[in-house]
């Protein structure tokens, strides 16, 4: 079963990947974007993290539900919204629970990108962040880690794929041969994930 301690971890683990690979995603961000995907999402993980010290909600939907609305009032680009937007739907459907099992967490993180898809009105092959989040909470039945390498090859796959929703789909065909930072950062976030399932956070994920 998780606890909120769990989901909290997970944000502490998503947070200090963020911290790590802001440049790499900001740089993401330069060509195909307005070079700030980085900065977008280390100041609200940071924010989240803060918040989830600060309030200290003990159900794992609280944790989400929190995280989420964070996200929502501290980032101002697109992925604020989108990310808020799956977190808060997340913890909305896992309710008020003190623990859950990891099948709620599935359905949960599938209703959580489905709202995302809803909000963006994007698909899997428009090069967003949905072209890792939908192959991950499929493989998710299978296991955190497989979300997260689905995650991961979903990220890679952008690359050729030509940019229809958000800001690089201005760029038209000049999107293609890029990564796309958004689907980058599902990926990290995906990872996180695994490994605060599999207990690997490491120390700086449990701080
Ligand atoms: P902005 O584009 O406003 O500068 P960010 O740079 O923080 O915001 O985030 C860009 C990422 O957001 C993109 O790489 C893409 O993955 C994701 N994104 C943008 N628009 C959409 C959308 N409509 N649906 C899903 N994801 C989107
Ligand atoms: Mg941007």
């Amino acid at each position: 079963m998780r606890d909120a301690e769990f989901f909290r971890h997970w944000m502490t683990a998503a947070a200090a990947a963020v911290e790590r690979e802001a440049d790499r995603l900001t740089e993401l961000d330069s060509p195909i974007g307005d070079a700030d995907h980085g900065s977008n999402l280390l100041r609200g993980f940071t924010a989240v993290v803060n918040e989830l010290e600060a309030q200290g909600p003990d159900q794992p939907g609280a944790v989400l539900q929190l995280a989420g609305r964070t996200l929502i009032s501290t980032v101002g680009g697109a992925s604020g919204p989108l990310y808020g937007t799956l977190l808060r739907r997340a913890g909305k459907e896992l309710g008020e629970a003190a623990e859950v099992d990891d099948e709620q967490v599935r359905k949960a993180l599938y209703a959580g990108v489905g709202a995302v898809a809803q909000l963006g009105g994007a698909a899997p092959g428009d090069k967003t962040m949905l072209d890792a989040l939908v192959p991950a909470v499929a493989a998710l039945g299978t296991s955190y880690r497989a979300a997260a390498d689905a995650a991961e090859n979903g990220a890679l796959a952008t690359v050729p794929l030509r940019a229809r929703k958000g800001r690089a789909s201005y760029l038209g065909e000049r999107s293609i041969g890029h990564q796309d930072p958004g689907a980058t950062s599902s990926a990290l976030l995906l990872a996180a994930l695994a490994d605060v399932a599999e207990d690997r956070a490491g120390a700086e994920g449990r701080a």
